[in-house]
């Protein structure tokens, strides 16, 4: 096996504080998706994970995060680590793997305080997985994590990746919930994007599972395309809903830097704020829920998922398979993203950890406001009783400047992100960072390629 020391500052750049603070009312598009991160002057110990926490345990609910890092293609402004592959035989044996990392954290005894709430399939492509695999892997993890049975099952399918057949297959294994990266019914948009799906297509992918009764189905709506206007965005978005859709993620683009000629075609930011808020406005009439930033969902569809990861207090997420993140027992890491090395460390009888971050009390209190943040509404009580004091007291602060800008409001029970702030969550969100955590950019994409850790931890 490959050994190459992981330093805290190849997986997290450090950027200038003028970088990294987006000043108001600049929105800032590094989309928050994990806290705390990885810093500290010494390398993370995987061991950690099953020691005492610093910690309070605030919720012993649990998401098993399955990952794929593998698509059959890349799509131009696609900013996560995938690897390419040729067709689902190639990454036959994948789902033993996971299997295997799965019975690892069983042995060390970390899962019997859980309890489970959602399996979640995601990547690169998790429709790349065979059906009977899905099956396996649900089986496996049911049966190792205690539950009442009602557990939400989602898999993120690619439209090209999942017709009638699959999808039927996967209903019948147990999946509940799907959710498609279909992005746009207009042919040009998906043209200029250079994706591989059609109008057509997306139409009948979504027919097709509605048609077989999963419980939810979602869709990913890409906004701020090259040339969109703002009444562009509300016939895509009646196209949407137009499909019986009971989820919709909406994102606005964010194009790469490859992208530099489609980047000029795109909206201003404040057509971007009005396109967000017409989203917004046309979904909550329609007495749909925002359930967190970006997702919005109708009353009876919200996601365990999205509560358990996001809503303050957050609960636990278990991350199998090579890229994927977890945050457990007081500590957030990553696995290494390489499938190669993945195979080699699992294979080998270890846990295939990069790199991660136990958490300081600073980091688990501000965890708390980053991630609940995307939730609109952040309860003072939790807070109080894991942590012993007022978040209203340890965020005094932050909580009056975020007010004076109109973000954020306070009541007897919370700390609420107002209408105005909604727009503005990644600021909100990075506003609570702690001091170490300030100035630091998430753990993303390429710049994982090629990482492995010094050792890794053998569980016997
Ligand atoms: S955007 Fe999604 S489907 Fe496209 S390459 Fe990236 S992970 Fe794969």
């Amino acid at each position: 096996m490959k050994q190459k020391t992981i330093k805290n500052n190849f997986i997290t750049p450090i950027v200038s504080d003028s970088e990294w603070t987006a000043k108001y009312p600049k929105v800032d598009r590094e989309y928050v998706w994990t806290y705390p991160l990885l810093h500290g002057p010494e390398e993370f110990r995987a061991k950690e994970i099953f020691s005492e926490p610093n910690v309070p345990i605030i919720s012993n609910d649990l998401v098993v995060y399955i990952h794929l890092p593998a698509c059959l293609f890349r799509c131009p402004m696609c900013p996560f680590y995938v690897e390419l592959v040729k067709s689902r035989e190639q990454i036959m044996g994948y789902a033993n793997l996971l299997i295997k990392e799965l019975e690892m954290y069983e042995k060390t005894g970390v899962l019997s305080k859980y309890n489970l709430k959602a399996i979640y399939f995601g990547g690169g492509t998790a429709s790349l997985l065979f059906p009977d695999d899905v099956g396996k892997i649900v089986k496996n993890v049911m049966k190792c994590i205690k539950n009442d049975g009602n557990v939400e099952i989602t898999l993120e399918g690619h439209p090209v990746l999942a017709d009638y057949n699959y999808l039927s297959a996967l209903h019948s294994v147990g999946v509940n919930r799907v959710s498609f990266g279909i992005q746009s019914f207009c042919d040009d948009d998906l043209r200029v994007m250079g994706l591989k799906q059609t109008a057509k297509s997306n139409f009948k992918t979504l027919e097709n599972a509605t048609k077989l009764g999963f419980n939810t189905v979602s869709a990913d709506m890409l906004y701020r395309l090259p040339n969109q206007k703002p009444n562009d965005v509300l016939i895509q978005l009646n196209q949407f809903l137009e499909t019986g859709i009971t989820s919709l993620s909406a994102y606005s683009l964010e194009l790469s830097v490859r992208q530099g000629e489609q980047i000029k075609m795109q909206a201003s930011e404040e057509e971007d704020k009005e396109m967000f808020y017409l989203i917004n406005e046309t979904l909550l009439h329609k007495n749909w829920n925002h359930t967190a930033q970006p997702d919005y969902s109708h009353k009876s569809h919200i996601s365990e998922e999205t509560v358990v990861t996001w809503k303050a207090p957050q609960g636990q997420t278990l991350g199998l398979g090579a890229g994927a993140c977890s945050s457990i027992n007081g500590n957030t890491y990553f696995n290494v993203h390489s499938m190669e090395e993945y195979n080699n460390v699992i294979s080998e009888g270890c846990l295939p950890i990069l790199s991660g971050q136990k958490y300081t009390l600073a980091d688990a209190m501000s965890r708390y406001m980053v991630l609940g943040a995307r939730c609109f509404n952040l309860p003072r009580k939790p807070f109080f009783d894991a942590f012993g004091i007022d978040m209203f007291d340890v965020f005094s602060n932050e909580i009056y400047q975020l007010s004076k800008l109109g973000l954020v409001s306070k009541d007897e029970d919370a700390l609420n992100i107002t209408r105005d702030g909604k727009y503005y969550v990644d600021n909100i969100s990075k506003t609570f960072y702690s001091l170490e955590n300030r100035c630091h950019v998430q753990p993303w994409g390429e710049k994982m390629k090629g990482a492995v850790a010094k050792d890794y931890l053998s569980i016997i």
